[in-house]
């Protein structure tokens, strides 16, 4: 090919894409610039989407070996013999902190919630049950609402106690032929309360059903924190009666996003969620969970950051998410007008106006302010949410002084949005 129709050929845009490429240090340049007006989750003012650990050594070891592992693919692990090794450490060390007999990694909660749900479906089928149902409590993610509409399950959420905690005779009165699996979570996202497993993992065994255990959100802080001397009630694998579990590696595992373990008891149950297809031209294909081309960087970040931190990481880790809860929760509770929703289990509660004060907050209002100061809060239908990292243990005073300013000024709301995820399309 002669330059000139090199030349002819770059020059015609094709479909949406740009007619030429563009040079990498101008693109990265421009980049940098942009990203200036994204969220600032590393000043400790943001508490939703990235657990900063705050850790400059860890979190060079993870840019590290994301870029080291970038292209690696680990559809056929035994190309790869290094995520395979990094692979069977990741998932040994889940099952020894949680009690689990078998282990799969996933993309993420709602990928581990979606294979749960999927391989209690298809127990249920086994069993004879056509149309099976799930049973949770209406705090359970939605991810259960999601799979639930995917694989056609049909999702009862039962109404929680006045604590905040699911109902287990609630759970108790809903149960039926079609029942398929009830879901305890440890803790919920909107208030941080753990469900009381083992009187919902009793029922289900009493009735030959099964449990999940929905810790995407703690289950790699959960057992630290009973290290630290918190009071944390059984909730994993040691309670009779749990069948499966969901544990995020890339919230309090403080991995890098796309990185989470879904864990079952038995072999049998497991056992519904392997995959194989023999009748391929391409030839045998077979996986333990939906993807097939998995990237190798959440395996190596997995893996680089357990192993990094070890037990004592995590409790120093542990320790500061502890420190900046206690500092959080006393600083809310100190302040007229305001009450933590619920009595919280872990590092993430809501707070909301207080209606048994004289004073009325209007928490809209509240959030308004502090998002004038740069603080992020979510905003939930009852009030405001905090989820702690270690980097927020330096922050709380200022944290404390913005709020308590906030909730003595009286604003009107300018009717921000509860939004948490977000749909993109064009
Ligand atoms: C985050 C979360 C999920 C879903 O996990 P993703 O990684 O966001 O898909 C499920 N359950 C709970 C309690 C969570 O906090």
């Amino acid at each position: 090919m002669t330059g000139d129709q090199t030349d002819a050929i770059s020059a015609a845009t094709i479909g949406g894409l740009p007619a030429t490429g563009r040079p990498a240090d101008e693109m990265l340049d421009a980049l940098r610039i942009e990203r200036g007006g994204d969220l600032d989750w590393r000043g400790g003012r943001a508490f939703s989407l990235v657990y900063n650990t705050d850790d400059p050594e860890l979190e060079r070891l993870q840019h590290e070996v994301a870029s080291m592992f970038l292209h690696e693919n680990a559809l056929n692990p035994f190309r790869y013999e290094t995520l395979l090794r990094m692979e069977g450490e990741i998932l040994s060390m889940a099952k020894g902190l949680f009690g689990a007999g078998h282990a799969a990694l996933s993309s993420g909660g709602t990928e581990s919630i979606f294979l749960a749900v999927q391989t209690a479906r298809d127990h249920a089928r086994a069993n004879g049950v056509a149309s099976p149902t799930l049973l949770c409590a209406e705090t359970a993610h939605p991810a259960f609402a999601k799979a639930c509409h995917y694989l056609d399950v049909e999702r009862i959420a039962l109404p929680t106690r006045d604590d905040g905690r699911a109902d287990p005779d609630a759970f108790a009165a809903a149960i039926d032929d079609r029942t398929a699996v009830l879901v305890a979570s440890a803790p919920c996202y909107p208030f941080g309360v753990i469900d009381p497993v083992t009187e919902i993992a009793a029922l289900a065994a009493g009735r030959g059903l099964l449990c999940h255990v929905d810790a995407c959100l703690g289950g790699y802080l959960l057992p630290f924190w009973a290290a630290l001397g918190q009071d944390v009630a059984p909730w994993d694998f040691r309670v009779d009666g749990v069948t499966s579990m969901s544990a995020d590696i890339h919230k309090y595992g403080y991995s890098y996003k796309g990185v989470s373990t879904v864990m079952y008891r038995d072999r049998d149950l497991y056992q519904h969620q392997i995959f194989m297809y023999d009748s391929w031209p391409g030839g045998l294909y077979a996986s333990s969970s939906s993807a097939g081309t998995r990237p190798g960087s959440p395996i190596a970040g997995a893996w680089a950051t357990m192993t990094h931190l070890g037990s004592e990481g995590y409790l120093r880790l542990g320790r500061r998410v502890l420190d900046a809860t206690t500092g959080f929760l006393e600083g809310v509770r100190s302040i007229d007008g305001l009450r933590v929703t619920s009595d919280p289990d872990m590092s993430v509660f809501e707070f909301g106006a207080d209606p048994d004060t004289g004073r009325s907050v209007d928490i809209d209002a509240v959030a308004d302010l502090m998002d004038d100061r740069g603080w992020n809060l979510d905003r939930q239908q009852g009030g405001l949410h905090v989820m702690s990292s270690p980097g927020h243990d330096r922050v709380v005073d200022a944290f404390v002084t913005d709020l308590a300013d906030a909730a003595a000024s009286h604003g009107t709301a300018r009717g921000g949005e509860h939004v948490y995820g977000g749909v993109v399309e064009s």
